[in-house]
């Protein structure tokens, strides 16, 4: 029995049935628009008048210092945290403060960890097959033209993620980065209108690193990609647009070079790295 049919009838149903257009609504401005959010953590406020714009279509870098705010930042985006202020709109449509994590996570919002969840025992195949899950009603039977369906969607997203040809071996063998690469996959799987991809490169090799950069880079335009990195010789390669988060507001907004070369950004850098050296 295929894992679908398995799943299938454990009372899942597929999220191919959800339309590949999402409801968003980017006529009229940004995809995802965020004005004046706060966020405080026993007093600490880790998010401080936050206002950031992401483009449909957008690949934007957020780069800042350890503690900046950039993992809060997703987790306010997609539901995880309540801001104590502010607002969060995803297209003109869809206020996100009013909805819930899965809700926020079914409008095309995908979210990529730092670490790497992908089912070790099955195959490559199988885990994009299980991407289609979603416990939301009862599915008791899948028709032939469903399942042709995911099989052409997983056909086509192997190839955007580099690993066809390790679709039939288990998860477990993929290196560190193939996995990382698997689980982009996964969530492309649902068609995604925006990716949140936090630090996606540590522990990759230089290979990895490239062909990652290519990944990303490759998906903008079909989606948003927003995309919190710590590597800047990552960033400089791909980045078109980036932000500088630092103590939960935007420091500087601009290409790589201009924010590179701004003072207030070199001295947040350089203090963080002689921070680390201090430790
Ligand atoms: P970054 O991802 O940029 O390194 P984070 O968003 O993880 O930064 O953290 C920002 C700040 O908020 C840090 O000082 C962190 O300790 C604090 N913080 C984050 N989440 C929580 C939480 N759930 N409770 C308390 N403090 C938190
Ligand atoms: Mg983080």
């Amino acid at each position: 029995m295929s894992i679908l049919s398995s799943l299938a009838n454990r009372d899942r149903v597929f999220d191919f049935l959800v339309p590949a257009e999402s409801p968003v609504d980017v006529r009229h401005g940004p995809i995802l628009y965020l004005e004046d959010v706060t966020v405080s953590f026993d007093g600490f406020k880790a998010i401080n008048d936050l206002n950031l714009t992401i483009d449909d279509g957008e690949l934007r870098c957020i780069i800042g210092p350890n503690g900046a705010g950039k993992t809060t930042m997703m987790d306010i985006i997609t539901g995880k945290t309540r801001p104590d202020s502010g607002k969060v709109w995803f297209g003109s449509r869809h206020d996100l403060l009013t909805m819930n994590e899965p809700q926020i996570a079914s409008l095309g919002i995908g979210r990529k960890f730092q670490k790497p969840t992908v089912f070790e025992a099955l195959t490559v195949f199988e885990n994009l097959e299980l991407a289609m899950a979603a416990d939301k009603r009862i599915l008791p039977t899948l028709t032939a033209r469903m399942n042709g369906e995911i099989r052409d969607r997983i056909d086509e997203v192997l190839l955007t993620i580099g690993l066809a040809e390790l679709r039939e071996r288990p998860a477990g063998i993929l290196s560190h980065g193939q996995k990382q690469w698997l689980e982009i996959g996964m969530l492309l799987m649902q068609r995604p209108r925006l990716l949140l991809v936090d630090e996606p490169v540590a522990g990759m090799t230089e290979q990895e690193m490239e062909r990652t950069a290519e990944l990303l880079t490759g998906l903008a335009g079909k989606q948003s990609v927003v995309v919190v990195e710590h590597d800047m010789g990552f960033v400089r390669s791909i980045a078109r647009k980036v932000t500088v988060l630092h103590q939960g507001s935007v420091l500087a907004e601009g290409s790589m070079d201009q924010v590179s070369c701004d003072p207030r950004v070199v001295e947040v850098y350089l203090g963080a790295e002689a921070e680390e050296e201090a430790v």
